[in-house]
């Protein structure tokens, strides 16, 4: 099977049509979402529309949480809040039933998704420490967890029996093509695919990845697209500026 991984689309969909085109190009079987597909950017429906469209397996993010009143938007930066607010009016009775259902985690062999962390996906904490990752990987009860937030690309390779770390790629040619073992006894991955419609890692094109777990390799892709048309909707929507902004620099 061909997974695609896609993570923190935040209403762009200018960013999921591309990243769609490029996973039919890639024969993807299943897609897997991490949660974040409202928030920020100007299209929060529409992407929901495309994801439920493609069957995809999904789990909530802190901008869904947000949205459904689980989450006070307290919680966010200025920015984050106004769009939180702003999203909040957008959505049908249709979509927030949508977002309801969406649970925190969830399994689908051989993955356990997350939006942040385990084992406290609650408390959407960034994971920025190996520390973090060592409880994520601790507390995963699947060959590979999958996990987003970040909005930043990663690869953890934890041997399970010595809890020890074996493998942290971060750079984008390290990400590309990435060969892991299919021993869930002995190892635990995770894996970060970037965001779809927001990356913050100086690259402004769309991020997600994809694993064929016949062939047990993974790889993180980038594809441009129409960033200008995207800052535009959210300009037009009288959203913040900066939102728009960011999408040109990747930050
Ligand atoms: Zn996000």
């Amino acid at each position: 099977m061909r997974y695609a991984v896609l993570s923190d689309i935040h209403g762009n969909l200018e960013a999921l049509t591309a990243v769609l085109e490029a996973c039919r190009a890639e024969r993807v079987d299943r897609y897997l979402c991490l949660g974040d597909i409202v928030g920020y950017g100007a299209q929060p429906s529409a992407c929901l529309e495309r994801l439920a469209a493609l069957e995809a397996v999904v789990v909530s993010g802190n901008h869904e949480q947000a949205c459904l009143g689980m989450l006070d938007p307290g919680w966010f930066n200025e920015a984050a809040r106004a769009a939180i607010l702003w999203t909040r009016e957008q959505l049908s009775f249709g979509d927030l039933d949508r977002l309801r259902r969406y649970p925190l985690t969830c399994m689908e062999e051989p993955f356990t998704l997350v939006h942040a962390t385990l084992p406290r996906p609650e408390r959407f904490d960034y994971l920025v420490e190996l520390g973090q990752a060592v409880d994520t990987l601790t507390a995963c009860r699947t060959l590979m967890c999958l996990a987003g937030h970040t909005h930043q690309a990663c690869f953890v390779e934890f041997d399970r029996p010595a809890r020890r770390v074996l493998r942290v790629l971060t750079a984008p040619e390290a990400l590309r093509e990435v060969a892991y073992e299919d021993e869930p006894v002995t190892r635990r991955y995770l894996l970060n695919p970037g965001s779809v419609g927001q990356p913050r890692d100086g690259d402004p094109r769309a991020g997600f990845a994809v694993v064929d777990t016949a062939q047990a390799r993974l790889g993180v892709r980038r594809v441009p697209y129409d960033v200008a048309a995207a800052q535009r909707r959210i300009r037009e929507a009288g959203l913040p500026p900066f939102l728009a902004d960011r999408l040109a620099a990747g930050r």
